[in-house]
């Protein structure tokens, strides 16, 4: 999997287009509980990570994860930066050179359980978390079922609406965070399902 720079390449470049795509509409969904910046903070480290993809590609998979990791640390702000900059780098430490499925998870529990930390913060508070959550429970149950992966990251972020904000900006909403789709978690279902797309498309 991802065992060579074409198809790193390919991966990089549809999730960092993906997120440039849906800029304006998670701006939108931060507009309503946020200060609006979602969107462009993740188009800017789409961005930078566009600018360096040859150099990306070519790196090993550990060792390009860590790279984008740090990129988005450096580019996005916000709490989304160091958020998700956090999620690649723990990847990148995490997962060998060549994963097997079971490397694929063990590393995604890794990364969830350092963004817990880095937010002090859990499922279950409307956040990108709500999304990674369920992401890991559905890798856990069958590494290999993207189709179930989209499903549920999809149906994930959706279930973010009802929610009451506990956690980043949203939360001094208080209940009229209510109502409203955190942008957080769909920028995640959106990298999550690029990313099944991709591979899947590939045969990976
Ligand atoms: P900011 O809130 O600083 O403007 P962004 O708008 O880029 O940053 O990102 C907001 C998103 O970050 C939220 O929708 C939420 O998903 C996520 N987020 C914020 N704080 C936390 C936290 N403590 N733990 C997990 N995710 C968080
Ligand atoms: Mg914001």
């Amino acid at each position: 999997m991802l065992d060579d720079a074409a198809s790193r390449r390919d991966l990089i470049k549809a999730v960092a287009q993906e997120v440039i795509d849906h800029a304006e509409e998670l701006t939108a969904l931060d507009q309503a509980i946020g200060d609006g910046d979602h969107g462009v903070n993740m188009k800017r480290g789409a961005e930078a990570v566009l600018a360096d993809i040859d150099n990306l590609a070519e790196k090993t998979l550990p060792e390009g994860l860590k790279a984008i990791g740090m990129a988005l640390v450096m580019k996005v702000g916000g709490a989304s930066g160091p958020l998700y900059g956090t999620f690649f780098m723990t990847l990148g430490k995490s997962l060998p050179e060549e994963p097997a499925p079971a490397d694929t998870v063990a590393a995604f529990e890794a990364a969830f359980q350092a963004v817990m930390a880095r937010g002090k913060s859990h499922p279950g508070q409307k956040t990108m978390l709500d999304v990674l959550a369920p992401a890991l429970e559905c890798l856990q149950a069958d590494p290999s079922a993207s189709a179930a992966l989209c499903t549920k990251v999809a149906e994930a972020a959706e279930a973010t609406i009802p929610m009451l904000a506990e956690k980043g900006r949203a939360s001094f909403l208080g209940e009229r965070s209510i109502g409203h789709m955190d942008p957080g978690a769909r920028s995640s279902a959106l990298i999550i399902t690029t990313v099944c797309k991709t591979l899947g498309a590939a045969g990976k």
